[in-house]
């Protein structure tokens, strides 16, 4: 067997289309027994009916009127009876033939017949004394002691019977060829998108990443699943297309410091300086290569948060104690730049958490509020308990941000243009992001350009007790 037609025979298609052939061809052939068997049962009863009435007649005129006179009224019948097609014998108690009829050029019965069989009509099968086939024989005990028998050539039914099943055997082999079509045509049908999605994925495999299974608009699991497989591949293409940006703001980013590095290094060595100008020069490279590991670190604080991989020491800390700590770290740079930073007053705020981590998220918020606001703004801090959640609120009236910037400032490295004259690397609100997101929790903003912005994350609350 050839690799392709092997595939074939295990291919989904195959299996598809021996199932359906084979529940099309089992009700056929289903359909067929039973048209067969009633076709036959008709015929042998339409034989017996006719054979059953005569014998009958016999036994009542045997009855009332004795043996001899039916001998005589079968004799007198004789001219009557349809001889081409019946045979008939009457017997005395003994079992000798007093008279009989067969078929014209068909032998008699044999002598010996079945005798005492029980009440009724009986039913028998005897091979034809002339030839082949079978007759079919009704036999009865005649009252008063006797016998009748009243009998039929079967070979007809058997032949008629016989190019039945003949006809029958070849319309099943044209409805097993149809059957085996016709699923093979249902196999291609069902399979038909599964086909489109092995061709899309085939097609993204050599690079076209733009291909996408068609959309056929039907409401089917299949169309369903389509629609879902090409969100997935769009999903994808957005993460690679973000993680290819970070990439390159992480190149540049890095590329600022570690060429000021080589310019403060090369200057040094061109030139002759003293020991004070060379000292300076170094401290410049400690500088710049702080910044570049202070950027690394941050970076992969954020992908360790963001993968479930940071390492948190969890443990109940009082969300309230936390803000009352990191304003008060805020509050001389605020009035240092003269602006107003308020805390609303609350009460003790359990929540489960790294307190470190905490004072980072706050940290990154307070500093980012009091930077990004202007002399004479505010800045107010508050904090609230509602329902199974911890909500912290930082709002400002400083410069705010535009709707375009708002869906990216949780991205790594970005910052809004008018942002590049403050100090800053960007990452600020990814690790808070990310932060919040390995505790459990969310962050929200809502802002407006020249008003300000509030900043609003929520945690799970800890037990108040706790
Ligand atoms: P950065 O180091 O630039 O502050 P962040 O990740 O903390 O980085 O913030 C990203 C950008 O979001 C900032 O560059 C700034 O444009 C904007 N931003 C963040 N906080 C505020 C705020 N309170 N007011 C106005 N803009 C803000």
């Amino acid at each position: 067997m050839s690799l392709k037609s092997r595939a074939f025979f295990r291919s989904t298609t195959f299996r598809l289309t021996a199932h359906y052939s084979l529940i099309f061809i089992s009700s056929a052939l289903i359909l067929f027994l039973l048209a067969y068997s009633l076709l036959s049962d008709a015929v042998r009863d339409g034989d017996r009916l006719a054979m059953a009435q005569k014998v009958r007649e016999y036994a009542s005129i045997a009855l009332k009127r004795g043996l001899p006179a039916l001998v005589e009224f079968v004799r007198m019948e004789r001219e009557d009876f349809d001889s081409d097609e019946y045979y008939l014998r009457l017997d005395d108690p003994d079992g000798r033939p007093l008279t009989q009829i067969a078929p014209t050029d068909a032998a008699p019965l044999p002598d010996e017949l079945p005798r005492d069989l029980g009440p009724g009509i009986q039913w028998a099968f005897l091979p034809r004394p002339d030839g082949d086939g079978l007759i079919e024989l009704a036999c009865r005990s005649l009252p008063g002691g006797g016998m009748v028998y009243m009998g039929k050539d079967a070979s007809d039914r058997e032949r008629l019977l016989r190019q039945f099943r003949v006809i029958f055997a070849g319309i099943m082999a044209l409805v097993a060829l149809v059957g085996l079509a016709a699923g093979f045509l249902l196999a291609r049908r069902t399979l038909k998108p599964i086909q489109a999605l092995i061709d899309t994925v085939r097609a993204i495999d050599t690079g076209r990443m733009d291909a996408r299974v068609p959309d056929k608009g039907a409401d089917d699991e299949l169309n369903e699943l389509a629609r879902l497989f090409n969100a997935m591949l769009d999903k994808i293409k957005s993460l690679i297309s973000g993680m290819r940006e970070a990439l390159d703001n992480v190149a540049h980013d890095l590329r600022t410091p570690a060429t000021r590095t080589l310019a403060a290094v090369e200057m040094a060595a061109s030139t002759k300086n003293d020991a004070e100008s060379l000292r300076e020069a170094l401290l410049d490279c400690a500088e710049e290569t702080r910044r570049m590991v202070s950027m690394l670190g941050i970076l992969m604080d954020i992908s360790e948060a963001e993968t479930g991989a940071m390492r948190l020491h969890l443990g109940c800390a009082d969300m309230a104690g936390l803000v009352a700590e990191i304003t008060e770290i805020y509050q001389y740079v605020a009035e240092e730049k003269g602006v107003l930073l308020a805390v609303a007053p609350m009460d003790r705020l359990p929540v489960t958490a790294d307190a470190d981590r905490m004072r980072q998220v706050l940290g990154n918020l307070l500093d980012n509020a009091v930077k990004y606001t202007p002399s004479g703004g505010r800045v107010d801090v508050s904090a609230w308990r509602e329902g199974g959640a911890v909500t912290v609120r930082v709002a400002d009236t400083g410069e705010g941000i535009s709707a375009d910037d708002i869906p990216r400032i949780f991205d790594r490295l970005y910052r809004a243009d008018k942002s590049r004259s403050q100090r800053g690397l960007g990452l600020g609100l990814s690790l808070v992001r990310a932060v919040l997101f390995a505790h459990g929790g969310e962050i929200d903003v809502q802002s407006a350009p020249g008003k300000g912005s509030f900043f609003t994350f929520t945690l799970p609350a800890a037990a108040p007790d706790a």
